[in-house]
């Protein structure tokens, strides 16, 4: 058999300008390629798993010998009931990997020139694919942990007399949640939404592995972890570059969340902060890759990730 495609040399080097100039037929074949990369590009049916597949001349269908579903490329995957041509599908995914700091779905879908809305969902899908792996997802060794506000943004009045503590509780919107970080160095990057960080602390037991040494803050919310890990405590007020105690890159994640959050969406609703909490947690994990495996690793994510049960059809409800 040919080399795997996602391993491939051709799969390291795409870019924006070569799916651009794709045909509709070569972006079929790329979305074969990665979609059922395991077969070299031969389709599999996404209902029984057979590989005997009838593939049909005139029409971009295929059709399975063992239990006679129809299927196209797409079906199955998380772009189902597409309305798009299939290579901007494919360009959609090269331009959103390209956003360092996120992309918005007004600049999307001026890229694509595709609706707001259109856009809207296809980058929520992209997202939750991207997310998909920290479903399961557990840490061990030295794991950073930390917890920081976003969302809920309250404008500060014009006039200082007029201004409110936005600190206070009742001067807030109730979107405002805090996305606790759980980081193992050298590792990956697993965020998760709370409303307090007192409530993360199960999460934190259950994702990070018994053994493991934990480096955290010294704020309250912690203490409890010390029945479970080794826990190195580090007072920000005091010393921030202590070798050892430091928790610089769950920090280095909250910048790279708080950057996407100012520069690109302006504002993010608590509702839908986990989604972006976990595509900057894949971009930080993948930010020394090249281009090309970026768009490789998100669009097998993409074919391999089922039917989106919260995006589909989601401006139809
Ligand atoms: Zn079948």
């Amino acid at each position: 058999m040919a080399q795997h495609f996602l391993l491939s040399a051709k799969a390291r080097t795409l870019s924006v300008v070569k799916v651009a100039r794709m045909t509709e037929e070569e972006a079929r074949a790329m979305f074969r390629a990665i979609r059922w990369a395991d077969t070299d590009g031969d389709p599999v049916c996404p209902q029984c798993g057979c590989f005997a597949v009838y593939e049909y001349k005139a029409r971009p269908i295929f059709k399975c010998k063992g239990c006679g579903h129809q299927f196209s490329v797409t079906s199955g995957t998380i772009f189902a009931s597409r309305k798009l041509p299939v290579r901007d599908y494919l360009l959609a995914i090269a331009l959103f990997v390209n956003g360092a700091k996120g992309m918005s779905a007004l600049q999307l879908g001026r890229n694509l020139d595709v609706q707001y809305k259109t856009a809207y969902v296809l980058a929520m899908k992209l997202r939750e694919a991207m997310s998909a792996e920290h479903a399961e997802m557990t840490l061990s060794g030295d794991v950073e942990v930390d917890g920081a506000y976003f969302g809920g943004h309250v404008k500060p009045e014009n006039k200082k007399e007029d201004r409110k503590d936005r600190r206070l509780k009742e001067n807030q919107t109730g979107e405002r949640r805090v996305v606790v970080v759980m980081r193992e160095r050298g590792g990956r990057t697993l965020p998760f939404v709370f409303r307090s960080e007192d409530a993360s602390v199960p999460t934190i037991r259950a994702r990070v592995e018994t053994g493991s040494t934990v480096y955290a803050d010294e704020a309250p919310s912690w203490d409890d972890l010390h029945a479970s890990y080794d826990m190195h405590r580090i007072n920000h007020s005091i010393a921030f570059q202590d070798e050892d105690a430091c928790t610089n890159q769950a920090e280095s994640f909250f910048s790279r969340l708080r950057r996407a959050e100012i520069g690109t969406h302006h504002r993010i609703s608590g509702k839908h902060l986990n989604a972006y909490a976990g595509e900057m947690a894949w971009r930080e994990d993948t930010r020394r890759m090249p281009n090309g495996t970026l768009f490789t690793l998100t669009a097998a994510a993409a074919m391999n990730h089922p039917v989106s049960r919260k995006w589909k059809g989601y401006w139809q409800r």
